[in-house]
């Protein structure tokens, strides 16, 4: 297989969260002040969004909206003793815009319908970078902080109900607050694969993903009403593989729009 680099979409972008925020740090937070709950932070320990969050979700989404949550299409990525196994979605379609954008992984994987697929051949660079979000410190306000239990977040009870006992059994929970502004940038690079050039197909299909995930929710406890964020103040840039010889301070963007709804590609 041929592959060879046309150039870079750069997509900057401002991540706003609409609701509070849990993107939790995993099973270690106990230690660390207290919380049950914590999450996760930078070593100031502003809170931010790792890209491999950001990523994983958007893969999911784009999953289901492209049809590819199927038996014969999903492999078996974690077995677990007892328990489900994980699947997600990896095939040899080397047009498939979900391996496309997201990756594959080498080699050969057992399918949930029991076969057998091997990758192998099918193997090219991930298009997708996604760099973690990083907090906007001015984005909580002197008068946002006011109403925050820690610097820059915010704790909630959250109370499981016995149902023998109806007794509550409250659960500390911490979260980014609403409108709290993360900085994001992703890029999606553009590449020719044996003579067939992207064009802008894995951008749009990128712009997609976005659009899903603002519909649907990041991080935790979504259907209790967290993680509702929007893509606001939105740059897309586009380098060519012969822009990197030259002097790129000049480079202009080739779409900028304040939410997706007014993003047009030209
Ligand atoms: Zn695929």
């Amino acid at each position: 297989m041929d592959v060879i680099l046309k150039g870079k979409y750069i997509i900057k972008c401002k991540i706003e969260a609409q609701t509070g925020l849990h993107i939790g740090e995993g099973n270690n937070s106990l230690e660390i002040g207290g919380i049950d709950n914590a999450v996760v932070k930078d070593a100031k320990g502003r809170p931010y969004i790792p890209g491999s969050s950001l990523k994983g979700k958007m893969r999911a989404l784009m999953e289901f909206a492209e049809g590819k949550v199927r038996d014969n299409l999903l492999v078996v990525s974690v077995k677990r003793e007892g328990r489900p196994e994980i699947c997600l979605h990896m095939c040899d379609d080397l047009n498939c815009p979900v391996c496309g954008l997201f990756g594959r992984n080498h080699g050969s994987h057992d399918l949930k319908s029991g076969e057998k697929i091997d990758l192998t051949d099918a193997v090219i660079p991930t298009r997708l970078i996604v760099r973690d979000a990083k907090l906007i410190e001015t984005s909580i306000t002197e008068e946002m902080k006011e109403n925050l239990d820690l610097d820059w977040t915010e704790v909630k009870f959250e109370n499981n109900i016995d149902r023998i006992t109806s007794k509550a059994h409250p659960r500390q929970s911490e979260r980014v607050p609403a409108g709290a502004q993360f900085s994001a940038e992703f890029v999606v690079n553009r590449f020719e694969v044996d003579s067939k050039d992207d064009q802008k197909y894995y951008l749009e299909k990128f712009i997609k993903a976005m659009k899903l995930l603002e519909d649907d929710y990041l991080g935790g406890q979504g259907s209790r009403g967290n993680g509702k964020v929007k893509f606001v103040d939105i740059e897309i840039f586009y380098k060519d593989s012969s822009d990197y010889e030259k002097d790129s301070s000049k480079l202009q963007p080739i779409a900028t729009a304040k939410s997706l709804d007014e993003l047009k590609l030209s």
